[in-house]
């Protein structure tokens, strides 16, 4: 391809306060339609809007975490369109003057390196109600009119669809961490847009860029992205123009389709909002918050790197959530051995039967101290690591700890010296033929030996306490 790809993300969160951005109606997905409503958020004429602070608060902790700088004097705008789950006809939005401006995080590109993608501004604004279309009828619930969202407007320095879900991922992996979002794309708590144009190689002036609306997954970012590069290039390689456009992905058909074409910001008539007092934020309460700031992802990941000695493939996929990283913290500090151990069994056997069962880790059936318990029975050779995969989908099976599962399966390694040595014996007198035959040279028949000593104790003995006793007793 002839064509440098610009990509650039507008992400809009949810915030996870209790009420709403201007009135006091509690925010719930779960209430019966239109009746989490009141004349602010069903926009009756005279009612009033009053700021949340709340909302703030998770506005500009999110920008700080976003490495943004914190406008001292933000302001409120009306944004202008006729939208029947709009009842207002208008949004309020921050538009000359965001909250927070200039940020950046890091993501890992394509080839593994570390990259930094600019944050350009992270705006105050609301969400607005909710249309269902159904055969000759839309319906419209304002439940949602009014919930707080942060928009999240980055630079245009993702080059691939890769970078894209890099750094939706982690957008939304800091949100959650900070608590100011439940970050769930399903139910509609981020969003995102993916702005996209293409220039040929070695070109400064950035081409004609379209639009593609709301998507919902990670999947679907990257999907759209390959999908709209293909389609662009096509357009160019024959000569014609990209228009600029607002498109909707449909994942199904992997294809988008037109929504509006050309949409400027002068569209909108943006203008202040007169009902709401500029809004001022000052030293103290800026450093306050940062001062309150959880450990980030990215810190995490250094953190876990040293303290446990684990990779940062590890360490990456242990904090990719918070809870995951509580799991592994806690196996981790109870199992007596190397937290690598401790990694790799949640990584590789607990993840896929979480994954398999649909369930999620903080809904584990193994809670993090049992499979602690787990590993520390295979450290202390009570049960043989071969056998510890079987016992800890026993656990996982029946929600039961590992001691009674150990228990329920009868699995417990045998590793009293003097029981294994009579088991030991009456094997070599039942092989009297091959112990003679190993004895003359055929050293081959020791695996043999092993192999018979371990069925006499039905697979439970411990396989280094066989080997010596056994090696004792044939070479001693
Ligand atoms: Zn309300």
């Amino acid at each position: 391809m002839n064509y440098e790809v610009i990509i650039g993300l507008e992400i809009h969160a949810q915030l996870a306060t209790k009420t709403k951005a201007w009135c006091s109606c509690e925010i719930s997905t779960k209430a019966f339609e239109n009746t989490k409503v009141c004349p602010v958020c069903s926009a009756q004429p005279g009612a009033l809007p009053v700021l949340n602070e709340k909302a703030v608060e998770y506005a500009i902790s999110s920008a700080l975490a976003l490495n943004c700088k914190i406008n001292p004097h933000s302001s409120f705008d009306r944004k202008n369109y006729f939208y029947p789950d709009l009842p207002k006809g208008f949004q309020i939005t921050q538009f000359p003057s965001p909250i927070g401006t200039d940020g950046y995080i890091s993501i890992k590109d394509s080839n593994g390196n570390e990259k930094k993608v600019g944050i350009e501004r992270v705006q105050m604004e609301e969400d607005t109600g909710k249309s269902t279309h159904m055969a000759g009828a839309s319906l419209i619930n304002l439940n949602r009119c009014g919930t707080p969202l942060i928009e999240i407007v980055g630079k245009p320095d993702i080059r691939d669809a890769k970078e894209a879900s890099e750094y939706y991922k982690k957008i939304q992996s800091i949100l959650v961490y900070l608590g100011v979002s439940h970050g769930n794309m399903q139910e509609g708590n981020l969003r995102c847009d993916v702005n996209l144009s293409l220039r040929k190689k070695g070109d400064t002036k950035f081409g004609t860029r379209t639009e593609v609306k709301n998507l919902n997954s990670f999947k679907s970012v990257e999907k759209a992205i390959e999908h709209e590069i293909q389609r662009q290039a096509a357009l160019l390689d024959s000569g014609k123009k990209v228009e600029q456009q607002t498109l909707l992905f449909n994942i199904d058909t992997g294809t988008t389709k037109v929504m509006r074409t050309k949409s400027n910001a002068d569209d909108y008539r943006y203008f202040p909002e007169p009902d709401l007092l500029p809004l001022i934020v000052s030293e103290a309460q800026i450093k306050k918050l940062k001062e309150n700031l959880p450990e980030l992802p990215d810190a995490k990941i250094k953190r876990f790197m040293q303290q446990y000695s684990i990779p940062y493939y590890d360490a990456d996929v242990l904090t990719s959530s918070k809870e995951l990283a509580q799991y592994f913290e806690t196996a981790a500090g109870a199992y007596k051995g190397e937290a690598k151990k401790a990694s790799n069994w949640i990584m590789v056997e607990l993840l896929k039967l979480i994954n398999e069962s649909g369930s999620d880790i903080a809904k584990s059936p193994v809670p993090a101290l049992e499979l602690a318990n787990l590993l520390n029975f295979v450290l202390d050779d009570t049960i043989s690591g071969k056998i510890a995969k079987d016992v800890m989908q026993k656990m996982y099976d029946e929600r039961i700890s590992a001691a009674k599962a150990i228990e329920k399966m009868g699995v417990k390694q045998i590793s009293d010296t003097s029981a294994l040595e009579e088991m030991i014996k009456k094997t070599l007198t039942e092989h009297a033929a091959e112990v003679d035959r190993y004895r003359k040279g055929e050293v081959k028949l020791y695996g043999f030996l092993v192999g018979q000593t371990m069925k006499n104790t039905k697979g439970q003995g411990n396989p280094k306490l066989i080997n010596d006793i056994l090696k004792k007793l044939l070479d001693g």
